[in-house]
């Protein structure tokens, strides 16, 4: 769009960054008029969204200007209370005083009585490194609230994921099935492909009980009942299988299908691989050395001998007299009652549908198929002439994971993948840098409570992937170690800790209390919390002293939320166009099938206010605290700033990796790996902000097992080991939990209360069981399920201050099928109460064809609490908008011991089970007028905008139309400006 100056002074300058209305990160260009934000645009030159932006992409500016902005450090005012909020302005030094006090006694005396757990931020590599040299492991971001188990049950499977890990390939896919997916998750990108996707004639099935978004332009739309989709993949796995339909060339040579498993019951290796003590172990994580029963030979042999052919089916004995059968046998046998009429009964979907579905994935796999003339060389040295692919993509997220069987569930559509042969194949799945990663990943958190250390770093990072119960992080009588409890006995593949849990057990002091909670960028008074009212209450509890439960509660964010009125002292971040960020791959990057990308963003226009990065906070706190990291050996601080940090950082000293792999090496000459880059952050910003690293063809595809892309990724720090990821469909780690559970291991044990439970829950093959959630809930006084998704114009409660977004998500209803509105005598448009076991609220009906009759849903986080996001109290947010949250609990009683409780969480990854909660709707008071429940309205707070400056930040910005508006409501003119 070209500006021309009005007038000769005037400056018009274009710059381009990244955006972060939402965590998709495309590039956009910034329009400024004399340094201020007059207009924001897609970047044409950038890979991900190659120029299309979306309304909250555009509507950036206002968030720029928004009245809801913080703007100094405030400390809460000496005699008031939290939840008042009543603060007062401090200078950051008084603020980084009292948190180097603070957190240096912390870190000399007991480190793990401080905890950092940040939200959907995106420096989780400096945020990890900060805990990691502060010492302490609690620990994390937001993935155990959101969709852990999709990172997790895809990773332990195939050592990749969706969205950042990797995706569908749509310009070479015939058939896409999008599956518990938010209306536009991975937005633009995704628009973009499915745009092309379907012009190219391709077929676009949604599997969804909401179709909205992507599925409103599917060609075909199953409803399916929520926590169910489990039960469909093992039914749509039972039939590739039953049917000869799945791709066993793939499956032979690259999954764990063929590798001899131990079946002898009272052997403390029952259901591991067995192993020949004769052959080189090669690497103890991933051990090279199983046997696959050779059908040619009729005799166990070394997988992937040279010319073996490996028996998929049938049971054999050893020359041990060891019984063995390949894992395969054993994956046929547990999906055997998976029938599609069994799959009926719970997912809802007809039989004769869901059997329809394996016969198009079959056909469409094996008719269509994909054969690039591409030679590549896999990791046991057979080289291939070309690279073949099914062309079957799948799409899915967090109406999958967010479930208390969430873990299996994703298990299975990746055991179902893989049979299909779709992984890193063209027309399928396809992998994004630094993944492949092995499954699991070789980064273990810590396993010993005695390694937390006064003054001292954690020697591993905070977070990782247990793969035996070795690395659990328990003490020696099998308690937590963690306060979020994350890679205890009770949730031990807790990969991105249960953020979920954290207020609540530290009020309760279980396990133990803490004394200073850093929040950075989540919202857990409100929206970030499965039960807001109660964690409010918890935030405000005191100890019979007096003091605090959570005695000391530390709040960055750019905006007034909610959780803000809780803090004790608060600091006020930057938006993101006025700082340095990198999607590093250290971190989530923006990487494409073909090769590593990553992307920066630069500020555009100053800090507002006294604000600054939250970054530059951490990179002080770490400076001042001496962290080794951070400081030179004679005490000196090592980086001047963040940015110098960027630049400067590398994983280990000299290794040449860092965080950014755009122009390395001392010229800017080099990529990937090399010498840091004076210059770097410069050659970004003369470079549309990206870096795009194009690796050759031959290394492009089947990466789990491509023995050149392997050397390629070591070499260039992407992976540790060189070995191949072979895709565990039977997962070997799961079977270490179910033995150590069973008491046919020595070594670590789990409680005896919880045996069962691992027992259960940690089976080495997929399989589909109800959400927890069902077993404590009177089914026939809920019969409801009850979730939300997040709308294309809003991200989460990101936007509830933006005044061109609130326009379209002001407030927001209860969509509900009119046939079972009917059945309640329920209006369109009508006040109904949604009630669960655990609580209720009163919000309003809209009918929709689009939901499934047994499923209720509405948006997440458009409803507020009066007056926060500085909205007037009587904005419609708070009035006519609600949070499902409040009928959601974030404990349920103990399944294994009476009178207790336990987190509302997935029982292998603690991720939370959100949508498991069941309702019952009924019509509320003829009267009600506005949603319940309501909270006292939050005052706004030093620093924040005036109505003279709402005015203006509506017309964004000082110019000159503002300006006019600005001398009106001098003269009294807008004293009726509303929030609207
Ligand atoms: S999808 Fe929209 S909001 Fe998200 S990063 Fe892209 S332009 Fe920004």
């Amino acid at each position: 769009m070209d500006h021309q100056p009005r007038t000769q002074n005037e400056k018009l300058e274009v710059k381009t960054t990244t955006c972060y209305m939402c965590a998709c990160r495309c590039g956009i260009r910034v329009h400024l008029r004399d340094g201020e934000v007059r207009y924001i645009d897609g970047n044409p030159d950038h890979p991900l969204n190659q120029g299309v932006i979306c309304a909250k992409g555009s509507s950036g500016i206002m968030k720029q200007y928004s009245p809801a902005r913080l703007t100094r450090p405030l400390l809460r005012k000496a005699g008031t209370e939290r939840g008042e909020a009543r603060f007062e302005p401090i200078s950051w030094d008084v603020a980084f005083d009292m948190l180097e006090k603070r957190l240096g006694h912390l870190r000399a005396t007991d480190p793990k009585r401080f905890a950092l757990f940040t939200g959907r931020d995106q420096m989780q590599a400096l945020t990890g490194l900060f805990a990691k040299q502060f010492g302490t492991p609690n620990y994390a971001a937001h993935g155990g609230f959101c969709s852990a188990n999709m990172a997790a049950g895809m990773i332990y499977t195939i050592g990749g994921s969706f969205w950042e890990f990797g995706g569908p390939d749509l310009d070479n896919a015939r058939l896409f099935f999008m599956i518990g997916t938010a209306e536009d998750h991975h937005s633009n990108p995704l628009k973009v492909a499915l745009s092309k996707f379907k012009r190219a004639g391709g077929r676009f099935i949604a599997i969804n009980p909401v179709r909205t978004g992507y599925a409103a332009i599917a060609d075909e739309w199953i409803p399916i009942r929520p926590g169910t989709d489990g039960a469909l993949f093992m039914a749509l796995i039972r039939e590739l299988i039953e049917h000869d339909a799945y791709d066993r060339a793939f499956v032979e040579r690259f999954t764990n299908a063929g590798e001899l498993v131990d079946l002898r019951e009272d052997s403390d290796t029952f259901g591991l691989f067995v192993r020949d003590a004769g052959l080189p172990e090669v690497n103890a994580l991933y051990p090279q050395n199983h046997l696959w029963w050779d059908t040619r030979s009729n005799r166990a042999v070394p997988h992937h001998a040279p010319g073996a052919q490996p028996a998929l089916d049938g049971r054999y004995v050893l020359e041990d007299g060891t019984s063995v059968a390949p894992s395969f046998t054993l994956l046929r046998e547990q999906v055997a009652h998976c029938t599609p009429q069994w799959a009926e009964a719970i997912t809802g979907i007809a039989a004769e549908t869901i059997a329809r579905l394996a016969r198009e994935m079959a056909t469409v796999a094996r008719e269509q198929r994909l054969v690039l003339p591409v030679r590549w060389t896999d990791s046991w040295g057979q080289a291939h002439d070309t690279v073949e692919g099914a062309p079957v993509a799948f799409h899915a997220m967090r109406g999958l994971a967010a479930h208390s069987n969430g873990f299996q569930t994703v298990r299975a559509l990746a055991v179902l993948m893989s049979l299909l042969g779709t992984i890193d194949r063209p027309g399928g799945f396809r992998h994004k840098a630094p993944y492949p990663r092995a499954a699991p990943p070789s980064a273990k958190p810590p396993s010993d409570p005695a390694s937390i250390k006064p003054n001292t770093p954690l020697a591993t990072g905070p977070l990782g992937w247990p793969a035996q119960p070795a690395d659990l992080f328990v003490h020696e009588d099998g308690s937590p170690a963690r306060i979020d409890k994350a890679f205890s006995w009770e949730y031990p593949l807790a990969v991105h800790g249960l953020m979920h849990s954290v207020i609540t057990n530290a009020w309760r002091g279980d396990p133990y209390p803490i004394d200073t909670l850093l929040i950075f960028m989540a919202n857990m008074a409100w929206n970030s919390s499965m039960n807001p009212g109660q964690v409010r209450e918890m935030l405000v509890d005191k100890r019979e002293d007096g003091e605090y439960k959570i005695p000391f509660l530390v709040v960055c964010d750019a905006f007034e939320s909610e959780m803000i009125a809780f803090a004790d002292l608060i600091l006020p971040d930057t938006t993101y166009l006025e700082r340095h960020d990198v999607m590093s791959v250290l971190d989530r990057p923006i990487s494409e099938f073909d090769g590593p990308v990553d992307s920066v963003r630069v500020p555009v226009v100053p800090p507002a206010g006294e604000c600054k990065p939250f970054q530059e906070v951490l990179i002080e706190l770490a400076s001042r605290l001496k962290f080794p990291a951070f400081t030179t050996a004679d005490g000196q601080r090592k980086f001047r700033d963040y940015p110098d940090f960027v630049i400067n950082f590398q994983t280990a000293p000299n290794s040449g990796t860092g965080f950014l792999i755009g122009w390395r090496g001392k010229d800017g000459t080099k990529a990937v790996v090399g010498e840091p880059n004076p210059k770097q952050w410069e050659q970004y910003a003369n470079n549309n902000c990206v870096y795009r690293h194009k690796l050759p063809e031959s290394l492009q595809y089947m990466r789990n097992c491509n023995g050149d892309y392997m050397q390629w990724a070591v070499d260039n720090g992407m992976r540790k080991y060189g070995v191949p990821i072979v895709i565990q469909l039977y997962s070997e780690a799961m079977q270490t939990f179910r033995l150590a559970a069973q008491g046919k291991t020595k070594g670590r044990q789990p409680p005896d209360h919880l045996r069962a439970r691992i027992a259960r829950y940690f089976d080495p093959l997929p399989f589909w069981y109800p959400p927890l959630e069902r077993d404590v809930t009177d089914l026939d006084r809920y019969p409801l399920a009850a979730i939300t998704q997040r709308p294309m114009a809003m991200y989460h409660s990101w936007d509830s201050q933006n005044a061109w977004l609130r326009q379209i998500h002001g407030e927001n209803h209860l969509f509900v099928n009119p046939a079972t509105a009917a059945s309640e005598g329920i209006e369109d448009g009508g006040w109904i109460y949604v009630e669960s076991p655990w609580g209720k609220v009163r919000c309003r009906a809209r009918y929709s064809e689009a939901v499934e009759p047994g499923t209720v849903w509405t948006w997440n986080a458009i409803g507020k609490a009066a007056g926060a996001w500085n909205l007037d109290p009587a904005a419609g947010e708070s009035q006519r908008g609600f949070l499902l949250n409040h009928v959601i609990t974030d404990e349920l009683p103990s399944d294994t011991r009476a009178g207790e409780r336990m987190s509302n969480s997935d029982p292998i990854t603690g991720q939370a089970g959100w949508y498991d909660v069941r309702v019952r709707i009924y019509r509320a008071e003829a009267d009600a007028a506005t949603t319940l429940p309501q909270f006292a309205p939050m005052q706004p707070l030093p620093g924040t905008a005036t109505v003279l400056q709402r005015v203006q930040a509506y017309f964004a910005g000082k110019g000159e139309f503002a300006a006019r508006l600005a001398r009106a409501a001098q003269a009294g003119g807008a004293r009726q400006a509303s929030d609207k």
